[in-house]
């Protein structure tokens, strides 16, 4: 099938990606609940919930692609508002976003925001407890390369999660998934943003993004342990959770 997208090069791939949340970077929040049916809000807990974040002032975490800061709020609430998260995002309007939410939500000294490149992290080897990231991986164009950065930055013991959207393996499920991505959220999209685009560009980055197993095995191959994952939603999401020991 051709969904008349145009194949794009690695570099014009970030360019692409940091184009579209420009735009959105304003409206990413509901944009978010909409095209996901709220269900985001489902797997971000459950993340968190199996992150289960020290209750202790040194506890850091590092947010990759953190956008508008969603899942560093949620660990540092989830800390007993003790634990410290770093904000990293190649975008500063979505980051702009985070850091208002941030203030507005009394959280602005328990978290920063830095803008980089996951595959060039600023930080020091072994400095973080955590390392999350939620549906970030996909749009960064050297996957493997941000993952042996992810590993760089963690401390001996600390823990990798990424959250990302999967392969659904229920036929079902997979039918209406697919009406549902490749023709209202390109819809939805144009609706809110005047631009269908760059939603059919995020739908066909989902597809070619590499299962719950081919990408458990990229993880290994950067040095991490005790690989393993959770679907979500029949895989529709998937949570892949390691170590680094
Ligand atoms: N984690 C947030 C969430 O779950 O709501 C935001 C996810 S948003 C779909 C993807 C984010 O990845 C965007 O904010 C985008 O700017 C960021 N991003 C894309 N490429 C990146 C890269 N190479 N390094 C760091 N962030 C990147």
């Amino acid at each position: 099938t051709s969904y008349g997208f145009r194949q794009v090069g690695e570099s014009e791939k970030q360019t692409l990606v940091n184009d579209v949340f420009h735009r959105v970077a304003k409206r990413y929040d509901i944009m978010n609940d909409v095209m996901s049916l709220g269900l985001h809000r489902a797997w971000k807990d459950a993340m968190i919930a199996a992150l289960n974040p020290a209750k202790r002032e040194d506890y850091r975490v590092l947010d990759v692609a953190g956008g508008t800061g969603d899942i560093a709020m949620r660990i540092v609430e989830a800390s007993g508002r003790r634990a410290h998260a770093t904000v990293l995002d190649i975008n500063g309007s979505m980051l702009s976003v985070g850091a208002e939410r941030a203030r507005k939500a009394g959280l602005a000294d328990h978290l920063d925001f830095v803008e980089a490149n996951a595959e060039e992290l600023p930080f020091e080897p072994n400095s973080f407890d955590a390392y999350t990231i939620a549906f970030g991986i996909r749009n960064v164009p050297h996957i493997d390369v941000a993952l042996k950065e992810a590993h760089r930055v963690l401390k001996r013991g600390g823990r990798l999660m990424v959250l990302e959207f999967s392969a659904v393996d229920q036929p079902f499920l997979e039918k209406i998934y697919d009406t549902w991505s490749f023709n209202a959220i390109p819809r939805f999209g144009k609706m809110v943003t005047g631009d269908a685009e760059p939603y059919q560009y995020l739908v066909e980055s989902i597809r070619k993004f590499p299962n719950q197993r081919d990408f458990a095995t990229m993880i290994e191959k950067v040095g991490f342990s005790r690989v393993g994952f959770t679907n979500y939603t029949g895989g529709i999401a998937a949570l892949h959770s390691a170590w680094k020991i």
